[in-house]
């Protein structure tokens, strides 16, 4: 009994001498999360647990004004700290007590709060603001989307600083309600379920809820008027799906795309694992994009996508990020491969259950397409770059790569690994490193060279993606073709379509 008294006195002395002696000792969160391609994104010293965002919107003059609730957690002694966000704010309160607030940079809110935030403690920081986010413009462009009858918030990496504050980086993940009032006859698409629409004086408020981890570059708003379609996926999951009410010609396109999700997203379910989400669907809006983006349960699609006729493959990509993007998120946006490598990759998946080329004849073909002095080659789909974080080489090259870890592992490990990976990993973050070793363990073979050569190269690899076993032919041998013209493979079926959907990420133009 005395032994434990005088521990406990012992530990209550240490947690005394653990506390600050002033609140001199407290410091500033970091203006960035590290992260080495967007030094500004995201901040340090705490971490977010759940966004509540609550809106009123006008389509008519683009006026938005809203209130966002953030729940976080300190995680160092913070005397002040920063939000990302591009809106003027009126007032910020946290714990329920008036903070000071600045703004600094191209998008960061700095808030002083009344009290200072001991690490581990709990803060409910208050935003109130509006703003014409479309024109709000940083670092020369609005990633706020304008269409005919509302807008949309969809862009990647940046698109939240203009309709909602933020810790904006991957690497903190949270729960979103988003409520949003808009006059009656206009409809509000975003993430998760519609939880309520109810409407008085005429102005209706639609509420959605995503109740799994999102990043906040994945979360997505439109307003606008829609046609929408309800169902359940053969396994029983809800689907929402919308389109703009003035899509023209690519109307028909769109449905018979984006009404496949249900479908397409159960035949993923088969290489990757059970779905991690609530829900499930799509969204077209009338805007002049090109690109379509994995935004989480609910993909943004420009109708430019449809402009050829019916392209289920994009629809595959999109839904191929919501485990490998969107369950399991980048830590860091140098690693964008873990994306948009296995998102392109799912596309030669469903071309081979098409018919129409094998996975190893589209990689064969992109290898051979691309001679050695195409600058293709030069970008490290491991690490691009922020200028080529989107090139077309992290997603083909980056597919290739899957392909020729495919056949160095063997179809067996492989799709284990597949599957398992955003299965082991679900709702975090990863690195490549961290998958390397996974897919070391799942096949008890050493990787480095594999990735060192297809992720980290700046350069072709001397031999393709060649199958186990299988001979060098003549046109893949290393130096084949020298002085004359080298034999290309026959284009597979599948390949312009998956053509098609590039551009899938080029946010900002
Ligand atoms: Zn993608």
């Amino acid at each position: 009994m005395r032994k434990r008294l005088i521990v406990s006195a012992a530990s209550a002395l240490s947690l005394f001498l653990a506390v600050p002696a002033s609140a001199s000792d407290f410091r500033p969160g970091a203006a960035g999360s590290g992260d080495s391609y967007y030094p500004t994104y995201g901040n340090g010293g705490y971490d977010v647990s759940h966004y509540d965002i609550r809106l009123k919107y006008q389509p008519a003059t683009d006026e938005l004004e809203g209130t966002t609730t953030i729940l976080a957690t300190a995680t160092q002694d913070l005397s002040r700290f920063n939000l990302d966000f591009a809106l003027n704010v009126s007032e910020v309160l946290v714990n329920g007590r008036a903070a000071k607030f600045a703004t600094s940079g191209e998008q960061e809110l700095e808030v002083t709060p009344a009290r200072p935030l001991a690490k581990g403690s709990q803060a409910t920081v208050v935003v109130r603001y509006k703003g014409v986010p479309s024109t709000v413009k940083k670092y020369g462009f609005t990633a706020w989307l304008r269409t005919p009858d509302g807008a949309v918030a969809a862009g990647e990496p940046e698109s939240a600083w203009w309709w909602f504050p933020s810790n904006d980086h991957p690497s903190d993940k949270a729960t979103f309600d988003v409520s949003v009032l808009v006059p009656d006859g206009n409809q509000v698409i975003s993430n998760g379920i519609l939880t309520g629409s109810s409407s008085q004086a005429g102005w209706t408020r639609y509420s959605w809820r995503e109740n799994k981890p999102q990043a906040t570059y994945l979360a997505t708003l439109a307003v606008g008027k829609f046609d929408v379609t309800t169902d359940t996926t053969p396994s029983g999951l809800p689907v929402y799906n919308a389109y703009s009410k003035d899509l023209g010609d690519n109307a028909d396109a769109a449905r018979a795309s984006v009404e496949r999700t249900g479908e397409l997203v159960d035949w993923l379910s088969g290489y990757f694992g059970d779905y991690p989400f609530s829900s499930v669907g799509g969204y077209v809006p009338n805007v002049k994009t090109g690109y379509a983006l994995e935004t989480q349960t609910r993909v943004f699609y420009s109708p430019r996508q449809f402009a050829k006729g019916a392209n289920t493959s994009v629809v595959v990509h999109e839904l191929a990020h919501q485990w490998y993007g969107d369950s399991v998120s980048l830590s860091r946006w140098s690693d964008i491969w873990l994306n948009e490598g296995f998102a392109r990759y799912s596309q030669l998946l469903w071309s081979e259950h098409e018919n129409e080329g094998t996975a190893q004849e589209l990689a064969d073909y992109i290898y051979a397409s691309h001679p050695a002095e195409d600058p293709f080659w030069s970008v490290k789909p491991g690490d691009p770059g922020p200028d080529d974080q989107f090139s077309g080489a992290v997603y083909d090259r980056g597919a290739v790569a899957i392909q020729a870890l495919r056949n160095a592992v063997g179809d067996d490990a492989f799709f284990r690994i597949l599957k398992g990976w955003p299965t082991e990993r679900r709702y975090g973050n990863a690195t490549i490193p961290e998958f390397q070793a996974y897919a070391e363990k799942v096949s008890g073979k050493k990787l480095g060279e594999l990735f060192q050569t297809w992720l980290f190269t700046a350069a072709k690899p001397a031999v393709g993606p060649l199958p186990a076993g299988a001979a060098v032919s003549a046109s893949l041998a290393p130096g084949a073709g020298q002085g004359e013209q080298q034999q290309l493979p026959v284009e597979p079926k599948s390949w312009k379509k998956i053509q098609e959907s590039n551009s899938l990420h080029d946010a900002r133009h």
